[in-house]
C-alpha cells in the first residue's frame, strides 16, 4: 500500500479500526493488524472522514477500471465534435512568414501571429476579431476521431484521473469504481473505489 503514497506520503493514520493512507490526491482506508501504534489523523483529514466520505455505492453502479493501454478521451481541440474551424493567418496571408524591409536589406521572419502554422484554430480567431470565411477541417490533433488515445489521464464519467494512480488501483484484487460526488469539498467529485479490504477515493485533475 504504501506504493500509493509516493509523491507526498504522509504518515499513516488510524481511524476507527482502519489504517489511513494519503498523499493528498488519493485517499485509501483499510482494515489492518497494527494499527494500535499509528496516530490519530490531524483535523483536516479527521473531518473528511467522519463528513465528507462518500456513502456507500450501490454494487450495481460500481464499474470496472476503463482498459488504460487502449483507452480514448475526448480530444480536447475539437471536444469530440472531430471537425474544427481554421482561418487563414491574416498577418502573413497564409505564407506561416512576414517579409521585412529595411533601407539596406529585405528578409522573412517566421510570422509571430500563427508561429508559422499558416492557420488560426477558431478559439483564438474570437479574440482576433477576424471576419474572415472559416474552413472546416477534420480536427489535426486527433486526426477527425474526436479522441485521443489515453498518455497520462483517464476520462471517466467527464472526469479526469491520474493514468499513474489508475495503473496502480488496477492491481488492487477486486477493484472496482464509480464517481461520487464528494459532500462539501472542493472538488465536489472524485473517485470512489472499492476493492477486498478496503477502499478510497481518487480526486480528480483539474487544468
Ligand atoms: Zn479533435
Ligand atoms: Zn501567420
Amino acid at each position: 500500500m504504501q506504493s500509493f503514497c509516493g509523491k507526498n506520503h504522509e504518515k499513516p493514520y488510524r481511524f476507527e479500526e482502519e489504517r489511513i493512507e494519503t498523499d493528498g490526491s488519493i485517499m485509501v482506508r483499510f482494515k489492518n493488524k497494527n494499527i494500535e501504534k499509528l496516530a490519530a489523523p490531524p483535523k483536516k483529514i479527521f473531518n473528511f472522514l467522519s463528513a465528507s466520505w462518500p456513502a456507500p455505492v450501490p454494487e450495481a453502479d460500481m464499474i470496472e477500471i476503463p482498459d488504460l493501454q487502449n483507452h480514448q478521451n475526448t480530444c480536447s481541440q475539437c471536444m469530440g465534435a472531430k471537425k474544427i474551424k481554421i482561418f487563414k493567418c491574416p498577418e502573413c496571408k497564409g505564407k506561416g512568414t512576414v517579409d521585412f524591409q529595411t533601407e539596406y536589406n529585405s528578409y522573412s521572419q517566421r510570422c509571430k501571429l500563427c508561429s508559422g502554422k499558416t492557420i488560426i484554430f477558431s478559439e483564438d480567431i474570437k479574440k482576433l476579431k477576424i471576419i474572415d470565411n472559416p474552413e472546416e477541417i477534420d480536427c489535426p490533433d486527433c486526426q477527425g476521431k474526436g479522441s485521443c488515445p489515453a498518455t497520462y489521464f483517464v476520462e471517466i464519467n467527464c472526469f479526469n484521473f491520474d493514468i499513474e494512480y489508475l495503473e496502480k488501483l488496477k492491481n488492487l484484487p477486486g477493484i472496482k469504481v464509480a464517481v461520487v460526488s464528494i459532500p462539501s469539498q472542493v472538488p465536489t467529485s472524485g473517485l470512489f473505489f472499492k476493492f477486498e479490504g478496503g477502499e478510497g477515493l481518487l480526486m480528480p485533475l483539474y487544468g
